[in-house]
């Protein structure tokens, strides 16, 4: 059986995917991260008004004349005072983000006057520009216009400037994600460990790469490795309208082996749409719905975990939300190592930027076990070699660092 290339089952899944229904009204400060459901509409101009870039005076530019041109300075504007009225031939002390008075059109650096008391030395017309430092209304948003679009992220920058507009709460995409880790060998990290078992790393990794990239409303669920019980866990998650999944995703059990049982509850519960990518690691990926609900299978050693949920799920995830720039570009840089066999699958390697004779190459960790966590927690990205490519030191490729992943 063939595998599917990585970029058609992006394709396949990036087609697939419809709009998240569950939306959440939230207060700004508890929106981190997260893809807004309704565009941002600016209640104020901002700035509110005229003001002051910089500590100074402001003046008529007309008024200016020779260099050392004293003028009387009657009025006194500080940040949070009302803006007042210059009469002309009068300079106003103006601090930075005061209301600019109306009548001035200029405001001078102190560093360029000289202020004795309630008279200021000027410097000459022609070392001065009409309406220097003053940063004009509406100039970072406009009353009534959209701030920031439907489907965007809700970065620190995008809280700031939605606060600046005197937004307070958000309209956020809150899918509900069914986190679904199966084996007969996992157990709790609050046990204490028993032979033949091991620890679930799956949920916790998945649950925190989730929150990372904006997707909160994580619900954990283990299965055994027996039909008849994920096929009633399913059943229950479906019909129980408090627990209904907008998404599920599940680890392990979707392999070729005899105790693989997801694949099968999938195909008999929904449909499978596709099985088997030629993603290293990550080959037994699969995708399909149960109950329109869209169902990601992920295989069960951690490291197929990570690459397939940056790789595959949130990209979905994103476009789900409306995002157009669902995968970020990748960084082009020089490998520092060789891979001399050429693969069959599309191969995601755990790696390090690192600078080397004053440029920046990547380091690629020595054990690239898919069952490994420990190089991917070495690693601060991944690395990408197209199928049928060999490395050697020098040879570009692609290499998305974790942060701009998430
Ligand atoms: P499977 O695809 O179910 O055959 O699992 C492949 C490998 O991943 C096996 O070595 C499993 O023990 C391991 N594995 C499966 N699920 C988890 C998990 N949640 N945490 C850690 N390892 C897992
Ligand atoms: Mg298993």
């Amino acid at each position: 059986m063939s595998l599917m290339p990585v970029d058609e089952a992006l394709e396949r899944l990036l087609e697939s995917a419809v709009p998240f229904r569950t939306v959440n009204e939230i207060a700004l400060g508890e929106a981190r991260g997260q893809y807004l459901a309704e565009a941002v509409v600016s209640r104020v101009d901002v700035p509110a008004f005229d003001n002051a870039a910089v500590d100074g005076v402001a003046l008529r530019y007309a008024d200016l004349g020779e260099p050392g041109l004293t003028l009387p300075m009657p009025l006194r504007i500080a940040a949070g005072d009302p803006p007042g009225t210059l009469m002309p031939g009068q300079v106003a002390r103006i601090f930075t983000g005061a209301p600019v008075p109306s009548g001035a059109d200029t405001v001078l650096m102190q560093e360029d006057c000289e202020i004795a008391g309630n008279r200021v030395r000027l410097p000459g017309r022609d070392t001065v520009t009409a309406g220097q430092n003053i940063r004009p209304a509406g100039q970072d948003a406009a009353r009534d216009d959209t701030v920031i679009g439907h489907g965007q992220r809700l970065t620190p920058q995008a809280a700031g400037l939605i606060a600046s507009v005197g937004v307070p709460r958000v309209r956020v995409f809150s899918p509900r994600i069914l986190v679904l880790t199966s084996g007969d060998e996992l157990q709790a990290p609050d046990e204490s460990p028993l032979p033949g078992k091991i620890y679930d790393s799956n949920g916790p990794q998945l649950e925190q790469l989730l929150i990372q990239s904006g997707f909160p409303n994580v619900q954990r669920q283990h299965l055994p490795d027996d039909p008849a019980i994920i096929h009633n866990t399913l059943t229950r998650a479906l019909t129980d309208p408090q627990q209904r999944p907008d998404v599920i995703i599940s680890t392990g059990g979707v392999s070729v082996g005899e105790e693989d049982h997801l694949r099968a509850v999938l195909e008999q519960q929904g449909e499978l749409d596709f099985w088997r990518l030629a993603i290293k690691p990550g080959k037994p990926f699969t995708y399909g719905r149960v109950d329109d609900i869209p169902f990601f299978g992920l295989p069960g050693n951690p490291s197929a975990v990570l690459v397939c949920y940056l790789m595959l799920v949130l990209p979905t995830l994103r476009r789900c939300c409306g995002a157009d720039n669902v995968l970020p570009e990748p960084f082009c840089l020089p490998a520092d190592f060789s891979v001399k066999k050429p693969g069959k699958r599309q191969e995601y390697l755990r790696v390090r930027c690192v600078p080397k004779n004053g440029a920046l190459v990547l380091e690629k960790h020595p054990n690239q076990s898919s069952g490994m966590l420990s190089s991917a927690v070495w690693a601060d990205g991944l690395a990408m070699v197209p199928v049928g490519e060999t490395v050697s030191p020098g040879s570009v490729l692609a290499y998305w660092p974790f942060q701009v992943l998430l």
